[in-house]
Parts: structure tokens; C-alpha cells; sequence
């Protein structure tokens, strides 16, 4: 066997041991013997290696049978440390995460321009804190963002993000040029996806709301790309035909219907074309505010959202039989008026079968789901050569 194989066979050995001994800690050698047919030779200088760089420690004995009581094996949560980031249109967000999944570190950033070397200088500072955070800099082990719009990971190229008005951008060759952390990138759905699918879910889809409108779509445990990595662009399934005109030029797009800059023009029509994302947020939460009064124009324009919404989601159902909708985003806010008129909608236009266990929720991560989803990005590609590896 070449040399070039036999490390590839190591380190593919290594990752099946290490996902083992996350998914099923603690656990003795032995056992991962057992479990991955590898010789007991081979998990013993494996799991020597994985003590050594400390991503994996030694905790209590495990039951005898007969001889000796094993040394049973966990995750180090210090062992390693990764970075998320969600390049929002408002703010950058940060997390910092250790090997247990928890989140040691939150940070935000105000986004002033939509300039890229903004974004960069910010995502640098950020990671500075978190350097300065952790006891050994040296184990965080990659930095995951996620940008909206369509994203290559591949190439880590965000190849259209439309409200930062960018085309084929370099993202991650710019980062490296600047700082010696892999980077991984991804579209945000995608990630805040990608958190949910760490939570434990495996058939879901994850709808994102604000303004704009996105999906993502795990099925079998597996997050689905398309051939263009434009999966799950679901804001712009056209819902009335003939309806407003949307930003990728359609008409009737459920973007153009339910964003949240649309609903909030819809109440007030005197607000000036150039509102800030933050002044876009006042406003909603302003409509909220107004709709739970029991004002009937606002109730009328969160019902007509929620219909909109539920008819989409309806489709989706329909077509891919998820176990659940995940919402995430400026919708979650108004959870109360909202969720009850969806679940109606689509209990009203849905299949019976696929729609009758269906869950819809709002996602467990509130506003930090794009930044986790990031860091796990991370994480994933430390455990397994899965859909994170193809981009370093
Ligand atoms: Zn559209």
C-alpha cells in the first residue's frame, strides 16, 4: 500500500472513531472494536494519537466482564474549539463553541457597509476576541460562516448575494490571505439548518423569514445542495401569479408577498425607501405590537403572510414529506399570531398523510441558529468527510 493511502486510511479510522465516541460516550475500546470491526491493535494507537492532541479523555470505569473493568472514552470539551459566523444584512454574529457543542463566547458586530473588506475586518476582530478567550488558541480548528444568497462550498465563493449586492466573491481566498484558521462557507439557511440537524433531526425543513425569505432541506440526515447549490431557494416559489414584482424580477414570488419590508410598507405606506435594517426591525416589531391589540389592518397583513406562507409550506409538504418545518428569523417573534394560521393553512391545503404528523416549529437556536449551524460546519468536518469536506 502507497504511504499516500495508508494515511488516508488513518485518518479515515480516526474520524469513524472519534464520531463513535461522540455519538456513544462513554465507551471502551473494546467496544469500539466491536463496533467498527477494527482491529483491537488499531483503535488502541488510534485513540493513543486522539489522547494525545486531547480531543478524546479518559473518564470512569466501565462494567467488567470478567478481568479487568475497562477505561471507557469521551470527548474532551476543551479539546477543540470552533468558530461561527453569520454575515447577516444587519449584524455580524459570533460564536465560539467547544467540543460539547456549548457556546463559551457570543459576539456582535454592527454591519455599517455592505463592503467586503468590512465583513473580513470585522470576522478578524471577532475571531481575536475569541483567540484571547480560549487556553489554547491552537485548538480551534476552523472558522464556518455563513452569508446569505447562493454560495459555492466548494470554492467558498459566495456567488450571489443579493442585498450586499455581491457577484462571485472570494470570500474564503480572501480570509486565508489574512489569518491561518481553515475557513468553511455556506449559504445561512444552510447552517441554521445544519444546527437543527446537530440537535438530533434528520427529515426536516428549515424555513428562514425576514427580508428575505430562504429554505433549507434536510432529508435522510443529509442536507441537500443541488447541482448549482441553489437548493432551497423557497422564497421565490411563485404564490400568485401575476402578484408583486420580486427582487429576482418574478412576479408573485412568496418573497415579494411575506418580507418582512413588504409587510411592514404594507402598514405603513409612508416609510422612506432607504430604512435600515434596524429601523426595518422597529418597524415590525411596531406591527406586532399593533396586530396584538387587535388592530384589524395588521391583523389583516399577518394573517395574509401567514396565508401565503402556510400555502408554501403546503407545497413543500407535499413534495418532500419532511417530519418538520423549522421557522426561523423576524417571523419567530410573532410565534403566537403567526404559527396557529400556518399550521391551519397548511392542514387545509396539504395531503392528509404527509401533513398529519407534521410538525411546525419555531427553530430552537433563536437568533444565534446561523452562527451555530457555522461552528457545527466546523465540528462536522472534524468528525467525518461529509458535506464540509469538500471545501478545505
Ligand atoms: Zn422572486
Amino acid at each position: 500500500m502507497q504511504r499516500g493511502s495508508f494515511e488516508l486510511m488513518k485518518k479515515l479510522n480516526m474520524q469513524v472513531i472519534l464520531e463513535i465516541i461522540h455519538k456513544t460516550s462513554p465507551i471502551s475500546r473494546a467496544r469500539i472494536a466491536e463496533v467498527t470491526g477494527l482491529s483491537p491493535a488499531t483503535v488502541s494507537n488510534i485513540v493513543k494519537e486522539l489522547l494525545e492532541m486531547e480531543l478524546v479523555r479518559e473518564t470512569s470505569r466501565g462494567e467488567s466482564r470478567g478481568g479487568r473493568k475497562p477505561v471507557l472514552l469521551e470527548l474532551n470539551p476543551s479539546g477543540a474549539y470552533l468558530i461561527g459566523l453569520e454575515w447577516g444584512i444587519a449584524e455580524i454574529k459570533g460564536v465560539l463553541m467547544d467540543l460539547s457543542k456549548r457556546v463559551k463566547a457570543v459576539r456582535d458586530m454592527p454591519v455599517d457597509t455592505y463592503q467586503v473588506g468590512d465583513f473580513i475586518d470585522s470576522t478578524l476582530e471577532i475571531i481575536d476576541i475569541f483567540s484571547h478567550k480560549v487556553d489554547h488558541p491552537e485548538r480551534i480548528y476552523g472558522v464556518g460562516i455563513g452569508v446569505h444568497g447562493l454560495v459555492n462550498p466548494e470554492k467558498g465563493v459566495s456567488l450571489f448575494a443579493p442585498h450586499f449586492k455581491w457577484e462571485d466573491v472570494p470570500i474564503k481566498e480572501y480570509l486565508r490571505k489574512r489569518m491561518g484558521y481553515p475557513v468553511l462557507l455556506d449559504n445561512d439557511v444552510r447552517m441554521m439548518a445544519l444546527a437543527e440537524k446537530w440537535d438530533g433531526k434528520d427529515n426536516f425543513i428549515f424555513i428562514n423569514t425576514g427580508p428575505g425569505i430562504g429554505a433549507a432541506i434536510v432529508l435522510d440526515g443529509r442536507l441537500h445542495f443541488g447541482r448549482d447549490f441553489s437548493a432551497g431557494e423557497f422564497g421565490h416559489m411563485t404564490i400568485v401569479e401575476e402578484g408583486p414584482l420580486c427582487s429576482c424580477g418574478n412576479f408573485g414570488c412568496l418573497e415579494a408577498l411575506i418580507s418582512v419590508d413588504r409587510l411592514v410598507r404594507e402598514f405603513n405606506p409612508d416609510l422612506h425607501q432607504g430604512l435600515s435594517y434596524g429601523g426595518l426591525k422597529e418597524e415590525w416589531g411596531r406591527l406586532i405590537m399593533t396586530a396584538k391589540k387587535g388592530q384589524n389592518k395588521a391583523r389583516e397583513i399577518l394573517t395574509d403572510a401567514a396565508r401565503y406562507l402556510g400555502t408554501g409550506i403546503a407545497n413543500l409538504v407535499n413534495l418532500l414529506n419532511p417530519e418538520s418545518i423549522i421557522i426561523g428569523g423576524d417571523f419567530i417573534v410573532a410565534e403566537k399570531i403567526i404559527f396557529p394560521l400556518i399550521k391551519e393553512q397548511v392542514s387545509k391545503k396539504a395531503l392528509s398523510i404527509p401533513s398529519r404528523k407534521l410538525k411546525i416549529m419555531p427553530t430552537v437556536f433563536g437568533e444565534n441558529a446561523g452562527a451555530v449551524g457555522a461552528a457545527t460546519m466546523v465540528l462536522q468536518k472534524l468528525f467525518k468527510l461529509e458535506e464540509g469536506d469538500n471545501n478545505e
